[in-house]
């Protein structure tokens, strides 16, 4: 088992020299904190990662849950995790004080998450789940449902899961046929069937809440008609007790990777005995939801960015210690094998993987900024950054939850053979990233929400904010020397990214949507490049901030390392928009022209 799953000094970097989270304390939302309770709390939350998270990270793979007699049997430890996160207020961290949690600043509630994840992905989506869940109810439930759901949910007693996905209906939630038939009150009768619902059933909590989405009867059709409910594994009996609510495992999946996580298939109100509780107003129910979707897509982009960059530190750990073949100007073939790290093929796989963990943490790191000036910030600012934040969430989803997989892939690589054995944590890395860019809405999806809403929104004006947050990044590089050269090759590329989003724009007037969309994949890859070099020039911009001062070796090391992974992916990964932008300039329309039946044979 590698030693090492994530970087402290790359968390304090990204804190407090590139995003200047301490400024947030200047605002009462956030004045309680500084840097002292901020370090304790990275302290703290790295000492449970190592504790109790990446011990069993192997044994949550290799023993996944099973559903016996009904019950979904977890590994023991999901008992103690839901436990100590829900003692610990690690449930509750971002919460406001009134639900007793902590205020803490999504950047470092976030970077928490972060550390967990990268300790140990399946682990951490148990209290993960429960706390957007929580979110949800807090944001648009009734005191009674608040007082009745979020304070077990919080305390990590009860779980919480988001149930949308049914057969017929996975990226097209419109189709969703779960019914809720009125009762009294806000209390409906619910009879249906989910799949794929994560943490849906376990023994490791008391009870399981869903956050459920359903129609009620004689509701409009598609989107409009669908309601928001709160569905509880055990009901409240209205005497302090739970009875069963009619809710049956039918089954749960057996899938690839992070498999100590379980997935169910549910049976809702096979015997009409199944209670749901309404959530704010009827038909409203999918607009709710996005408030969870959009912080689960955070956080499975910091989901498949960890994962990376956990593979990354065992592979690096591996190049430094395994010895291999001689350095290519060496004749003597007595000479000592050096270590493969020497090798520069080996260094490229190292520095694509750094380049992208660092840059795509960064990314993610810039949205957490964004969700935070939306909380302390009024007015127009405020707006600004709910705008950038909506612009950029189908990017930080997307961006890291694809590139995890060529970059855990070549964690693989670099450890030949035994990359390929279980008896290195590598091809479990590997399987564990690969649902990413499936669930909370495919990359495909989230390239339409990015082409075809995001850019186009408010007559462009996230995009526009968007352009110039990066050209104040631009000013800032050009000012420093070393910098500067980094800042020249963006501002062309940035203007590039500016008259193709233009050309495209009018290709959806004059050729309609379809053939407007039909490249939204490969904008939002190429709008994502443009992103992660942005954040790269940032890291840059701070590293040579740094080595301005006067570094320890350490950090002379540090902030050169980054220098030279920046300096990677402005060489290596940022050329690759020339490829796409020839391609979405090009108006040929073959995946539109070709016929399903030339597919055959
Ligand atoms: C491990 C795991 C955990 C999950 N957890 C949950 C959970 O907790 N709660 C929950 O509700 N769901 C969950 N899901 C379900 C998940 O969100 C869906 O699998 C996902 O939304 C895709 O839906 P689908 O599987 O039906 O695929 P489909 O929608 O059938 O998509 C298949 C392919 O077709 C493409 N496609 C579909 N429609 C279009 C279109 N209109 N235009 C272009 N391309 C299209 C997609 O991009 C995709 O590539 C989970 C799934 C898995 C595997």
């Amino acid at each position: 088992m590698a030693a090492k799953f994530v970087s402290k000094r790359n968390l304090q970097f990204l804190l407090y020299e590139v995003f200047d989270v301490l400024s947030l304390t200047r605002y009462p939302y956030y004045q309680q904190h500084n840097k002292k309770s901020f370090d304790l709390i990275l302290d703290a939350c790295l000492k449970m990662a190592k504790k109790l998270l990446f011990p069993i990270l192997e044994e949550m793979d290799r023993k996944p849950p099973e559903l016996e007699n009904g019950r979904v049997k977890v590994h023991p430890a999901v008992r103690t995790i839901m436990e100590q996160f829900g003692e610990g207020g690690w449930i509750a961290a971002k919460f406001e004080e009134r639900f007793d949690g902590e205020q803490l600043p999504y950047m470092i509630g976030d970077c928490c998450q972060f550390v967990f994840a990268a300790a140990n992905y399946s682990g951490v989506t148990f209290p993960g789940l429960t706390a957007k869940a929580a979110r949800l109810i807090t944001s648009f439930g009734n005191q009674a449902q608040i007082d009745t759901y979020v304070p077990p949910m919080l305390g990590g007693q009860w779980q919480g899961t988001m149930a949308l996905t049914e057969p017929q209906a996975g990226s097209s939630l419109a189709d969703i046929t779960t019914t809720a038939v009125p009762l009294e009150g806000d209390t409906y009768q619910i009879r249906g069937q989910k799949i794929f619902i994560s943490a849906g059933d376990h023994d490791g909590v008391d009870n399981v809440v869903h956050l459920m989405l359903a129609k009620i009867e004689g509701a409009p059709a598609g989107v409009r008609g669908i309601s928001l409910f709160i569905v509880p594994q055990k009901r409240p009996d209205g005497q302090g007790g739970l009875v069963p609510n009619d809710i049956i495992v039918s089954q749960i999946y057996h899938k690839m990777g992070y498999k100590g996580s379980p997935i169910t298939e549910l049976s809702i109100g096979e015997k009409n005995d199944c209670r749901g509780y309404l959530v704010g107003e009827p038909h409203k129910g999918l607009a709710y939801m996005f408030q969870m979707m959009n912080s689960a897509r955070l956080g499975v982009g910091a989901g498949a960015a960890a994962i990376a960059t956990a593979a990354y530190y065992a592979a690096l750990e591996y190049a430094q210690a395994r010895p291999q073949g001689r350095p290519l100007t060496e004749r003597d073939p007595a000479a000592p094998q050096v270590p493969i790290i020497a090798h520069a093929d080996v260094r490229r796989m190292l520095l694509f993987q750094r380049s992208f963990v660092e840059g795509a943490h960064a990314l993610l790191m810039q949205c957490c900024r964004y969700a935070d000036e939306e909380i302390v910030l009024e007015g127009d600012a405020g707006e600004r950054a709910a705008l950038l934040l909506d612009l950029l969430t189908p990017v930080a989803k997307s961006y890291p939850s694809e590139t995890s997989i060529p970059s855990t892939s070549l964690a693989i690589q670099c450890l030949g053979g035994y990359g390929y054995c279980d008896d290195f944590p590598v091809e479990q890395y590997f399987r564990d990233t690969r649902i990413h860019p499936i669930h909370e809405g495919t990359t495909g999806v989230q390239g339409m929400d990015l082409l075809g809403r995001k850019v186009r929104m408010q007559n462009g004006k996230a995009f526009d904010l968007f352009v110039e947050e990066v050209q104040g990044a631009i000013v800032e590089g050009e000012a420093i020397e070393t910098v500067a050269p980094f800042a020249g090759t963006l501002k062309g590329i940035l203007e590039e990214l500016v008259e193709v989003t233009d050309t495209l724009k009018t290709r959806a007037v004059e050729e309609g949507i379809a053939v407007y969309l039909s490249d939204a994949t490969l904008y939002l890859e190429y709008f994502s490049l443009v992103a992660v070099a942005w954040q790269w020039l940032r890291q840059i911009t701070a590293a040579a901030r740094g080595l301005q001062g006067k570094p320890s070796k350490s950090d002379l090391n540090f902030y050169n390392g980054k220098f030279f992974s920046g300096r990677y992916f402005f060489h290596y990964e940022l050329p690759k928009t020339k490829g796409l932008v020839a391609r979405l300039l090009d108006t040929d329309t073959v995946t539109l022209d070709m016929d399903p039946a030339f597919f055959q044979d």
